[in-house]
């Protein structure tokens, strides 16, 4: 696990914590939105206070692609930096991951993608030394091994994952998310809620192989009960301050509730893994570049993260209930405070239905630009998935797949 600061000013420690890992030229990460608000410009200050050199690369508003983050590594070879900073959504704290990755090792971004898409290679070494700073209380990227990006040519989303990618500190300053706009924090903090609760009803990991050596053991080992202690807590807080922080942008209340929230929930799935939503929502984002969320930022037309895994997760969570209902029963009642009727097939899945329906998240694939004949691309998507869909508490196929989407259409 990296450091944690948490609270007001925590990004304030950003120049102490660089010099502290011996950075003397740091590559500043963000995005162009970010820095025209200067979001980042606290982080820039208090590095110069310590001497440490910050060059910025502003990434272009939307999520990462396989050019943009090989831009990132490029920019980091050519700076001659020793450090990276990530300040951001998971966009760019992905993208500062990729550039610690290309900056220290070189090679092309593929080398290190998960196969089949990529070469899978682990990093032969440490990265430069990363620090994360999350703006939005969504990914939880801060804390977790993995880097998500769009493949534009292959129309999907996957990551590199491998526990060096964890940033060294995560600073977790609330203050940070207090001008990020509504449409924003509904579908980061949604994206939270189902890190948390996919990760609560993964499959237990007593209940698969072990695996026969340490190193074969994957990042996402299933549920365990450390991981709930992060994903439950993580629940509960979402049910209170989620609607809350959608609403009233100034509430710092419910703001720093929520960026708790996610950074709990990133240190929970991050070892427990997600399952049937997170792998159906890479085609969804990965196949269609023709929808945009009203008042989000930049010109870009994409389903953002976080709305792609909530499209499908009532339909997913009618279908995992059955393999284990009293785990889905206990994350409805964290998320609602209340018992959920003992004979509901979906009470989870409602019970995030009915948030997103208040917070303004689309509930329907159709909304997006989805119809009945994309669903067997989507399915193909899907099914590319197996590191998450091994998590799943249910074997799942095809025709299971193709079952949740045509359910969510
Ligand atoms: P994002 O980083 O793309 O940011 C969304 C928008 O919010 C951007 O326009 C950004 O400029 C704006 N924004 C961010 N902070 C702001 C602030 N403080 N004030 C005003 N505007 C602000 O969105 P995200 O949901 O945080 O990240 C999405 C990416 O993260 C996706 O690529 C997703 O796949 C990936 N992801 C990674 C992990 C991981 O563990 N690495 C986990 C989940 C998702």
């Amino acid at each position: 696990m990296p450091g944690l600061v948490f609270g007001p000013g925590a990004c304030r420690e950003a120049g102490w914590r660089a010099a502290a890992l011996e950075i003397t030229r740091a590559l500043l990460v963000t995005d162009a939105f970010l820095a025209e608000h200067g979001v980042h410009e606290p982080v820039a200050a208090v590095c110069a206070e310590v001497g440490v050199e910050v060059v910025v690369h502003l990434i272009p508003v939307g999520e990462p692609t396989e050019s943009t983050l090989a831009r990132a590594g490029t920019v980091a070879r050519e700076a001659g930096v020793d450090g990276v900073i990530g300040l951001g959504g998971g966009s760019a704290l992905d993208t500062a991951k990729v550039a610690a990755l290309l900056g220290a090792h070189g090679g092309d971004v593929r080398d290190y993608v998960n196969a089949p898409l990529g070469g899978a290679l682990a990093p032969p070494g440490p990265l430069l030394p990363l620090l994360g700073v999350p703006t939005t209380a969504g990914t939880g990227s801060e804390v977790t091994a993995v880097a998500v990006l769009d493949l534009p040519q292959e129309k999907v989303k996957t990551g590199i994952a491998h526990p060096l990618l964890r940033p060294l500190a995560a600073l977790c300053d609330p203050d940070l998310t207090a001008g990020v706009p509504a449409a924003v924090t509904a579908a980061t903090g949604i994206d939270a809620l189902l890190h948390a609760a996919e990760a609560f009803t993964a499959i237990p990991h007593t209940s698969r192989a072990a695996p026969a050596t340490p190193a074969e053991r994957p990042n996402y080992q299933g549920s365990h009960p450390l991981a709930d202690v992060w994903v439950s807590h993580a629940i509960e807080l979402v049910g209170r301050f989620l609607e809350r922080a959608v609403t009233d942008g100034s509430d710092r209340e419910a703001r720093a509730g929520m960026m708790l929230a996610a950074t709990a929930a990133g240190i929970g799935f991050g070892n427990a893994g997600v399952h049937v939503p997170h792998a159906c929502s890479y085609p969804i984002a990965g196949l269609k570049h023709g929808w945009k969320p009203p008042g989000y930022p930049g010109d870009g037309r994409f389903v953002p993260h976080g709305i792609a895994c909530a499209l499908t997760a009532p339909a997913a969570f009618r279908l995992t209930h059955a393999a284990l209902p009293e785990r889905h029963r206990e994350a409805a009642r964290l998320l609602t405070g209340r018992e959920p009727d003992a004979d509901d097939p979906n009470p989870l899945g409602e019970a995030v239905r009915r948030l997103m329906e208040r917070i303004g998240v689309p509930a329907r694939l159709e909304e997006v630009g989805y119809g009945a004949d994309d669903v067997p691309e989507l399915v193909a998507g899907a099914e590319k998935q197996q590191r998450l869909l091994a998590c799943a508490p249910l074997p799942i196929d095809g025709s299971l797949l193709e079952r949740v989407f045509r359910d969510s259409l």
